[in-house]
């Protein structure tokens, strides 16, 4: 198999959301590209085979930060490097900035998009693979066996698939309160981010709610936690660019030494971004202190199921949230 021909496809490139949508709808086994970061590597691999690509990265109204009446909007072609360096975004809501510029290399965060970080599909390297897996459409998960490679898989959650969210970015959007504006042909339609992600009980064969003729064109972020204290971490198997084994994003608003209220949302623990409201529940109204950064960590594994190999995950989880309500 060779990973330099992509087998060949159509290309459409719309300039507006409004022919984007029309042509994802109406164009049968097309798929959307934006950076073509997660794309390509499907394509090459001949893993997956659209007929038809719907190039969206011409759409201008699809790009760039503001400042709206209600908080943030960064546009869904944004990169994540543009992210990263933002001024609005370090300035009130650096979580999104650490948690973007923590993502694979310089030249992936150059061409990676918001959208596309938040849409892209398992990492699981079966599946990635192209084998006949149950997320795939087929009748095993080559995972979760006795011999499967499994240290990157999840803890919660398993339903026949045991693969993770891969993204950075999507905890700190949970994190944020983030809204997902989500363009079809009836509207656009605001999805609060802890809807917008789907586990394999759900729907197997999609990691997010979006459908056939839905495109993401922003994200929406809330005053509410603007200037709070964050934290982000991802710990990986490299200090090269990876993907995370664990990572945490974290919001808190903290007065007078107290913790008033909290956000505390793992990734690739789950095959959705992991919103911890025990945790939360028990750190609401306690100092900000060892004692109560403890006990955050260990009331973040509770109900945790390892697999083979991925027992280490854990600990690791429980370090990376103690270290979240610590230090923030
Ligand atoms: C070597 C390597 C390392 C990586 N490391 C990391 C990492 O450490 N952390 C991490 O989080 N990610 C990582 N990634 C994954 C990912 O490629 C990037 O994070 C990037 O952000 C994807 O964005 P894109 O615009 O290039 O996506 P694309 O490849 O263009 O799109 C990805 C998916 O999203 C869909 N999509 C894109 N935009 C929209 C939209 N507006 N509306 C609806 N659907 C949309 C596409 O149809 C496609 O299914 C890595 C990828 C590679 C190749
Ligand atoms: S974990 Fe999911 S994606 Fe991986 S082999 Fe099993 S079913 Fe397929």
């Amino acid at each position: 198999m060779s990973r330099d021909m992509m087998p060949s496809f159509e290309l459409y490139q719309p300039d507006s959301v409004a022919g984007a949508v029309k042509l994802s709808k109406d164009v049968e086994k097309s798929w959307l590209l934006a950076g073509g970061q997660d794309s390509y590597d499907w394509f090459k691999d001949r893993a997956k085979r659209p007929e038809a690509l719907i190039d969206i990265s011409g759409i201008a109204a699809l790009k760039g930060v503001r400042e709206t009446g209600e908080g943030l909007e960064v546009g869904a072609l944004t990169t994540l490097t543009e992210i990263a360096n933002n001024e609005l975004v370090l300035g009130k809501y650096s979580l999104m900035a650490a948690a973007a510029g923590r993502v694979a290399s310089p030249q992936i965060r150059n061409a990676g998009t918001l959208g596309g970080n938040l849409c892209q599909d398992a990492r699981c390297w079966y599946y990635r693979a192209g084998v006949d897996c149950y997320r795939a459409g087929g009748n095993t998960c080559y995972a979760d066996t006795p011999q499967g490679q499994n240290r990157e898989h999840c803890l919660f959650g398993a339903a026949r698939c045991i693969a993770v969210t891969p993204s950075d970015v999507a905890p700190a959007v949970v994190a944020l309160d983030g809204t997902i504006l989500v363009a079809d042909n009836m509207g656009l339609n605001k999805v609060p981010a802890s809807d917008f992600f789907i586990g394999p009980a759900n729907d197997i064969t999609r990691m997010t709610i979006l459908k056939p003729g839905q495109v993401v064109t922003a994200v929406h972020f809330p005053k509410y936690w603007a200037g709070a204290k964050f934290y982000f971490e991802k710990v990986t198997d490299r200090a090269t660019w990876d993907f995370a084994l664990v990572n945490v994003a974290s919001a808190m608003h903290i007065e007078g030494g107290t913790i008033r209220d909290a956000r505390i949302v793992c990734g690739a623990v789950e095959c959705v971004p992991r919103r911890l409201k025990a945790v939360e529940q028990a750190v609401i109204g306690q100092p900000q202190n060892d004692d109560t950064a403890l006990i955050a960590g260990r009331t973040a594994s509770q109900g945790a199921t390892a697999v083979q190999y991925n027992g280490y995950k854990i600990p690791l989880m429980e370090n990376l949230v103690r270290r979240a309500v610590r230090d923030s």
